[in-house]
């Protein structure tokens, strides 16, 4: 028996960036009607490019601090809006807090008058630098209010508590995202994450910069594994925040050695300073996501870390004749 489902509306902020633009093509490929609005601030038109021309899909250059005009219906909003690199969340502290505070409030009065599921994209910064090696919803984190992580993880964090307050005692339909470590094709060579970092220095033969002692973890979600993860939870029932990432746990050291036999490059590893407030360790519970929305990533990192490098081979002025991504055992 066919069966149809209603074409919805669906506004993503932040859709231009690496996450929201992934976001935007399935839901564009799933058939629905899609408004990527987005400042430009650390996404590139070219993310979305080949989406420009689709008769589903709109695009507005606004910042979510302004308020934002809607005519017509609107079935769900995701917040992706907000830089997600260190260095580039901490070139402006203040946007960044607003981004998480005011535009938040924005978007939460857009999904008021519009009825709109709202759907907000946390992250495992609200645990901080964790004291629990694994991270589980109910840990309330180990957080600095003052330090230069302070206005991405504290922003995050009153985010999560407007997001909590309008659901509750206002009714709003909310969905909250504590998205960990997420990587894949589409992330800007220069944001300055680690694995655009040391793909792009391994690709260009420069040295791979190692912060700290590199025995930090951190643990890394293929950016298709995060889409499906985040289209589940806005299709569920579950208001409460759920964590969505991929348990395997690597160290910095490890993840570079794992590039530079990737790539076959012949870059030095090199130590730089440990960012202050930088986390030790980072693994999510997803036992949640398991039981209430069927979700686990399938893309181990060494595949997934492959696929990017591919990515990146296109983008940047790869060093010398390598065949890119192939040399992984
Ligand atoms: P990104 O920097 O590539 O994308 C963010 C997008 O938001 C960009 O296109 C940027 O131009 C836009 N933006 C920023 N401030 C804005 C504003 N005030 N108004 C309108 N647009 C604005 O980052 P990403 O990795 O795609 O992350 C997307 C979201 O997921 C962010 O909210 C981030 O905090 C969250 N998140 C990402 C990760 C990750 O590892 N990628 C982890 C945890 C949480
Ligand atoms: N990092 C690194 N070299 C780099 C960039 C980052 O060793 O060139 C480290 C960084 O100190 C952190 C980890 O890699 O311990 C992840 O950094 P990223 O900025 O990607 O994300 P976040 O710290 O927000 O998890």
């Amino acid at each position: 028996m066919a069966s149809f489902r209603r074409k919805k509306v669906v506004l993503v902020t932040g859709g231009a960036g690496f996450v929201g633009s992934h976001l935007c093509e399935r839901l564009i490929s799933d058939g629905h009607m899609v408004v990527c609005l987005d400042n430009l601030l650390t996404g590139r038109m070219q993310n979305i490019e080949p989406l420009l021309n689709h008769p589903d899909f709109r695009f507005i250059r606004q910042d979510i601090l302004e308020r934002i005009v809607w005519t017509g219906p609107l079935d769900e909003i995701y917040n992706l809006a907000c830089p997600a690199s260190p260095p580039l969340y901490q070139r402006d502290p203040i946007h960044t807090f607003r981004t998480c505070t005011e535009g938040v409030l924005n978007l939460l009065s857009l999904a008021r008058t519009t009825g709109a599921r709202i759907l907000q994209a946390s992250t495992s910064e609200v645990y901080g630098d964790p004291e629990i090696p694994l991270q589980h919803e109910g840990y309330r984190g180990c957080v600095n209010t003052v330090g230069p992580r302070a206005c991405y993880d504290e922003g995050k964090r009153a985010a999560e508590t407007l997001f909590w307050e309008f659901g509750t005692h206002q009714g709003l339909d909310v969905r909250i995202a504590r998205i960990f470590n997420t990587y894949g094709p589409r992330m800007s060579p220069e944001d300055g994450r680690v694995v655009s970092n040391f793909i792009v220095q391994a690709l260009t033969g420069v040295d791979i910069t190692i912060y700290g002692d590199g025995m930090q973890t951190r643990s890394f979600c293929y950016v298709d594994d995060l889409v499906a993860g985040l289209m589940a939870l806005m299709a569920s029932e579950t208001t409460d925040p759920v964590n969505l990432g991929n348990p395997g746990e690597f160290t910095m050291r490890h993840l570079a050695d794992m590039v530079l036999r990737q790539t076959g490059s012949a870059s030095r590893l090199v130590h730089c300073p440990l960012p202050v407030d930088d986390p030790r360790q980072r693994r999510p519970d997803i036992s949640k996501a398991a039981e209430r929305l069927g979700w686990a990533p399938t893309v181990p990192l060494e595949e997934g870390i492959a696929r990017t490098i591919r990515h990146f081979a296109g983008e940047v002025q790869v060093d010398g004749e390598r065949e890119v991504g192939l040399h992984h055992a």
